[in-house]
């Protein structure tokens, strides 16, 4: 049902947004990947998709900028690029805190502004951030990320009162822990933080709060990511959705 439709789903070679880009190109969106990776894993997936690739580095405006005008418009945006770094606040690395700043909550503040007039002049748009449970609820020697993620929530409040009169809807999607790279990455930091073994960090502090007691799936976040696409989803705008196993329920 999203022939015609470009989606451009940022942070999309790797776990959460190749799920999401998948599962729209799927419904027959035209889909524009961006992210890092080796290239010839990134030519596979283009094939695989139809879709295109942006390199660009969204901690850069002038790329943003560039990415923005050269997908064309866009009708489905997906900010979903981010980063975390496990540290205790006075040990946290400054430059850390101004990238996890400018990839998880800035570059969205800019690709929307620069999709939004291609989404007014269609009369159709859709607005979908991945945050986190830690949009809503925190967890210790996160603070940058924490930060932004609660600063993507309040931006797409705002995003989707503003947009609300001109058939473009806005949500973010919190997942809780999905099996990524991301997740995988910040294992040995918590163990060091913590003083814990692997095992430890995975059941006693990663799905401690996960009610399942497993980790979500990247399918799953796709899915939700479609039916937020469809005209049944068109009042739900403003929105946080959790997809985090009961965490944030408590
Ligand atoms: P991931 O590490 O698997 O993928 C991150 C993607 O972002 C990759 O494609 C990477 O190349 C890209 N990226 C990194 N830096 C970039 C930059 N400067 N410019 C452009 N692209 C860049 O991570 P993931 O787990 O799939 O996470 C995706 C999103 O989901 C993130 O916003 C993350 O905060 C959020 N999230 C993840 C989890 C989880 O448990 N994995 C939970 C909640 C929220």
């Amino acid at each position: 049902f999203l022939e015609g439709k470009r989606a451009l789903v940022t942070g999309s070679t790797s776990g959460i947004g190749l799920a999401i880009a998948r599962a729209l190109a799927a419904e027959g969106a035209e889909v524009v990947l961006n992210g890092f990776g080796d290239a010839g894993e990134i030519a596979k997936l283009c094939a695989e998709l139809g879709a295109t690739h942006s390199g660009a580095d969204l901690t850069d405006v002038a790329q943003i900028e560039a990415m923005m005008a050269d997908s064309g418009g866009i009708d489905i945006l997906v900010n979903n690029a981010g980063l975390q770094h496990v540290a205790p606040l006075e040990d946290f690395p400054v430059a850390k805190w101004d990238t996890i700043v400018a990839l998880n909550l800035t570059a969205a503040f800019h690709t929307t502004r620069l999709a939004v007039p291609h989404m007014k002049a269609k009369g159709w748009g859709r607005i979908i951030n991945t945050a986190s449970a830690h949009s809503k609820v925190a967890s210790p020697f996160k603070s940058a990320y924490n930060a932004a993620k609660h600063g993507l929530d309040g931006f797409t409040k705002t995003i989707a009162l503003e947009l609300a009169a001109d058939g473009i809807t806005a949500n973010c999607i919190s997942p809780g822990y999905v099996w990524t790279p991301l997740v995988e990455n910040q294992i040995p930091d918590t163990m060091k933080a913590r003083g814990l073994t692997r095992d430890q960090v995975i059941n006693d502090v990663l799905l401690v709060k996960q009610a399942t007691k497993k980790f979500v799936q990247p399918e799953e976040i796709g899915a939700l990511a479609v039916f937020l696409c469809r005209t049944e989803a068109q009042n739900v705008t403003g929105a946080n959705w959790s997809v985090d196993g009961g965490w944030t329920a408590e």
